[in-house]
């Protein structure tokens, strides 16, 4: 049985003070959620604020984003080890927005996904289909090309505490959600692509859904067999939609 996780994705948004206010919220109901796993990923410049917030809660620290190199002259970049540094666990990988506007091609999204895993941050590895992919049927070929070549560069063993977010891109901030069925076939996949390399890993591999996640719509998104959980970008800065998303993930809704 794998532990649902739910991680809020903030993009670029917030400010110290809308911080407080959403963190208040989510800490008001988020301990009494036992059994799903709670995620926030703000902004590189509030973690560490925030990691000091939520350090006596269940609720875990991420980052959005991780640069490849190590350290040295490279302006503006964020290292794994200052992640690690400021509390993050776990960091996002590969989302379709540095994909598809910041130039991360499926080689540099492998490295960021490496350099993670030499800190021991857990990475959400992210891929997903465009509108134009999915209706001329490339859907599962591009989840194999985007996951294959992240398993080719660092091998099956790094999945082991990875987690894989399934985002369509059209569903992305877009209102669209895919059906509960057109998920569950594209995780199905992405759970055997793994299990092609090893049975194991796959069976406790924890793969979220992203794309227009709500409260309203988690529950049947969540009840599939190989959704574990979800990737939630808008409705993460809204504190009781978020926490009922959570609820939905601990069945208690
Ligand atoms: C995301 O940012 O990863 C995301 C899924 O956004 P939204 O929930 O707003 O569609």
């Amino acid at each position: 049985m794998r532990t649902k996780l739910v991680a809020g994705n903030w993009k670029l948004n917030g400010s110290r003070e809308a911080n407080q206010r959403l963190v208040s919220g989510i800490l008001a109901s988020a301990d009494a959620i036992a059994s799903a796993e709670i995620l926030l990923c703000p902004p590189f410049v509030y973690l560490s604020e925030i990691g000091a917030r939520i350090a006596d809660s269940t609720v875990m620290l991420g980052a959005q984003h991780v640069a490849i190199q190590e350290g040295g002259a490279f302006t503006g970049e964020v290292s794994a080890a200052m992640l690690k540094d400021v509390g993050c666990s776990h960091v996002i990988i590969g989302h379709s927005e540095r994909r598809s506007l910041f130039g991360d091609t499926d080689e540099i999204v492998s490295a960021r996904f490496r350099a993670a895993d030499h800190q021991g941050l857990k990475q959400i590895l992210c891929v997903g289909e465009s509108l134009e992919e999915r209706e001329s049927g490339a859907t599962m070929k591009v989840i194999e090309r985007q996951v294959g070549t992240v398993l080719d560069t660092v091998g099956v063993q790094a999945f082991a505490d990875a987690i894989i977010a399934y985002e369509p891109v059209w569903a992305i901030g877009t209102g669209l959600t895919a059906t509960p069925g057109q998920a569950q076939e594209v995780h199905a996949h992405i759970r055997s692509i793994i299990a092609a390399s090893d049975a194991k890993i796959a069976a406790g591999l924890r793969i979220l859904y992203g794309g227009s996640v709500k409260g309203s719509n988690a529950p049947e998104l969540f009840a599939m067999d190989d959704i574990d959980g979800g990737l939630i970008g808008g409705a993460s800065l809204d504190a009781d939609e978020f926490m009922s998303i959570c609820r939905a993930a601990a069945g208690t809704i």
